[in-house]
């Protein structure tokens, strides 16, 4: 490469950024298909032999509720980990840190919305007081995991850029919950774009608020391309230093409350534009889109990854098979 047309490269030390695969949780939960545990164990060891670290695996709900979750303790404890594999799970009550700590999990996600009516209808309790058992969950999470290891709390802040039925959220309600799980000893917080209302602009502006009065939490974002700009999110949060993002294989999952929407923004599509901007994630894009498609398989409808069907930049075609078209 011309060194003089090179784009500037990130510092060395700054050029790694942490995937987290949330397909298996957040898209898997809203699909009508229940796919069977050792299916799913077979797609998660496919994407930790990818070269994905972090699997926010599966979520400690209600049975009831969730009945594609159901399996939440044979998926954890059926996975085949890597040295640094770090298997994640929403964990949003108490009852769920009590079933977490009987697993081999190594990081718990709570979660509050930032909106009093998202947070009612998602766990049935106003803001105030999910944050107030914020405390007693982190207690029981510090017992360690069944294998007598330390459970990293990981705090979501859900709805942090807009909500389906209050609209805009002010900065400051999503501040109270940040604040919280950082007193309560989260490591990490995770500002959600739940239904993909987020522009480049409120990343901007949320992630430098947030990053001001809690400087030194190092901060996630959890984004979705219900309306077509979740990449451009994401680079607008790498511009501001943000470098954990979740994402989900072939862009799996939806939005409640937008028919037909899609869901988080795709992993394999992602780790193109991180590798083609100068960043390392460790992943093998080519193994990530092969699990993208043995996904859609699994579920028999087509997802809406691009770089699955179009792959990685240089995969050259053969210009004697390839029909062009004039223009
Ligand atoms: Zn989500």
């Amino acid at each position: 490469m011309n060194p003089s047309n090179a784009e500037p490269q990130p510092h060395h030390d700054d050029r790694f950024v942490e995937v987290t695969e949330v397909g298996t949780r957040d898209g898997l939960q809203i699909e009508p298909v229940v796919i069977p545990a050792a299916r799913k164990i077979g797609l998660i060891n496919d994407m930790i032999a990818a070269g994905i670290g972090s699997i926010e695996v599966t979520s400690f709900v209600s049975p009831k509720a969730v009945p594609q979750l159901a399996d939440a303790e044979e998926v954890i404890d059926g996975i085949t980990r890597a040295p640094h594999t770090r298997l994640l799970a929403l964990v949003p009550n108490l009852r769920a840190a009590e079933r977490a700590v009987e697993t081999s999990l190594d990081g718990a996600v709570l979660v509050c919305s930032a909106s009093n009516t998202h947070n009612r209808k998602n766990l049935n309790r106003s803001v105030d007081e999910t944050l107030a058992g914020v405390p007693s969950v982190v207690a029981r999470l510090a017992e360690g995991n069944r294998r007598e290891r330390r459970i990293d709390v990981i705090g979501a802040v859900a709805t942090a850029f807009g909500c389906p039925f209050e609209g805009d959220i002010a900065v400051d309600d999503v501040l109270k919950i940040a604040r919280a799980y950082v007193e309560a000893g989260a490591s990490q917080v995770t500002l959600s774009d739940t239904t993909g209302m987020a522009t480049p602009a409120n990343i901007r502006t949320l992630v430098r608020a947030v990053r001001a009065a809690l400087p030194g939490t190092p901060l996630a974002l959890h984004l979705h391309n219900t309306r077509g700009v979740g990449l451009a999110n994401v680079l607008v949060g790498l511009e501001e230093g943000i470098r954990r993002f979740d994402s989900s294989v072939g862009g799996l999952g939806g939005c409640p409350f937008a028919a037909g929407a899609t869901g988080n923004i795709c992993t394999e599509d992602l780790l193109f534009l991180l590798e083609g901007s100068g960043y390392e994630t460790g992943v093998d894009l080519e193994a990530a889109i092969a699990v993208a498609h043995k996904m859609e398989k699994l579920l028999g409808k087509r997802l809406v990854g691009q770089v699955m069907r179009a792959g990685p930049r240089l995969r050259l075609h053969d210009a004697g098979t390839v029909a062009t078209a004039a223009g």
